[in-house]
């Protein structure tokens, strides 16, 4: 039996986050297990912040890295460049003559970037999620495990494969769902900021490839305030958050001690930091370790790159083949 496919990719704009970890990173080594999966750097969707060509490439070169350094292996998965196999821009082309201007305008993904970038609304903003459809429906992706922070652009990759679907009165395109583990909910990592999550663009966010040194830095200066003046007192979110990471990285004894001690107003946030900080730091110091090891080889890195950009293609053009043939597109002479 066939397994089931899965796409999933990041940008190459900076060092992996705890958010890209917790949020996709982790989830794609345990699916390479029994999917067919698809992971990639999502080289082109990073232009839309206008890098420079040597960001761009170090960018690239650090992701693929990281991605290794995680668990993914190249022997199970498919780990390729996105700029690698441009038959997804050509299935972008297609999919934005169906792509509508109010629907891609009220995409919170899109309103957050411009805010963030005022003085660069450009049209690749405005059609990332068409981009992002193309990229998972190009494999014919049954599942995409991302952060909670991608939900909305995942149900417009499902709306685009319904709409080709129902137009060219073929199912071509299986419908991509969310992937999840053990029933959870799609997970949000907190920024240290004190609102909102984790991002590279936000400037709250723990790298991966952050030093032990920098991560007990960051955060000892995460937001908090003065204290719990009440028992059992509702937490404010800056707190809710430190709470929330250590969910994610400490053991279910540490969080309980501190909810105990937050709801008897006994808690202490420097003592509070200092566990989260040494939890944190358990996780990425190997992760870290094997990234330094991986980018000194840039000949295995190449071979990684190589054999991902082949199985890519190979399935990408599949699709395409199939697609173009159903707009219409025969050849004539
Ligand atoms: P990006 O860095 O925006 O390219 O995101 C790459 C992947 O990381 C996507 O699957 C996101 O859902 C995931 N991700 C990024 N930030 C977070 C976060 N704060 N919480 C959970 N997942 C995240």
């Amino acid at each position: 039996m066939n397994k089931p496919t899965v796409v999933s990719g990041i940008r190459p704009t900076g060092y992996l986050h705890l958010g890209n970890y917790f949020g996709a990173v982790r989830n794609f080594v345990r699916m390479q297990e029994n999917f067919n999966c698809f992971f990639f750097i999502a080289d082109i969707h990073s232009l839309t912040t206008h890098p420079t060509p040597g960001d761009l490439q170090s960018g690239v070169k650090q992701v693929l890295a990281e991605y290794l350094a995680c668990g993914i292996d190249p022997e199970k998965a498919t780990i390729f460049i996105q700029s690698d196999v441009p038959e997804v821009c050509e299935l972008y082309a297609f999919l934005n003559m169906n792509a509508y201007l109010g629907e891609l305008e009220r995409t919170t993904s899109f309103k957050d970037k411009a805010r963030l970038q005022p003085d660069n609304v450009n049209a690749g903003l405005l059609t990332y999620p068409v981009l992002m459809a193309s990229d998972i429906i190009i494999h014919k992706a049954n599942f995409v495990p991302v952060g909670k922070d991608q939900e909305q652009n995942l149900e417009m990759a499902r709306k685009f494969a319904k709409r080709f679907n129902r137009m060219y009165r073929k199912e071509v395109f299986p419908i991509p769902q969310p992937y999840t583990f053990d029933g959870k909910d799609m997970i949000k990592v907190p920024g240290l900021d004190g609102s909102g999550k984790m991002g590279k663009s936000e400037g709250n966010a723990i790298n991966l490839f952050d030093d032990p040194k920098d991560i007990r830095k960051k955060v000892m200066r995460a937001v908090s305030d003065s204290g719990p003046t009440e028992m059992n007192q509702k937490k404010p979110e800056a707190i809710q958050n430190l709470f929330s990471l250590m969910e994610i990285v400490s053991t279910s004894d540490t969080v309980t001690h501190f909810n105990d001690l937050y709801n008897k107003c006994y808690v202490r946030y420097g003592d509070l930091k200092k566990q989260l900080a040494e939890d944190i730091i358990a996780y990425t110091a190997p992760i870290r370790d094997r990234i330094i090891n991986i980018l000194e080889d840039d000949t295995y890195l190449a071979k990684v790159a190589k054999m991902g950009a082949e199985k890519a293609k190979e399935s990408a053009l599949e699709t395409l083949n199939e697609v173009k043939n159903l707009i219409g597109f025969k050849k004539l002479f």
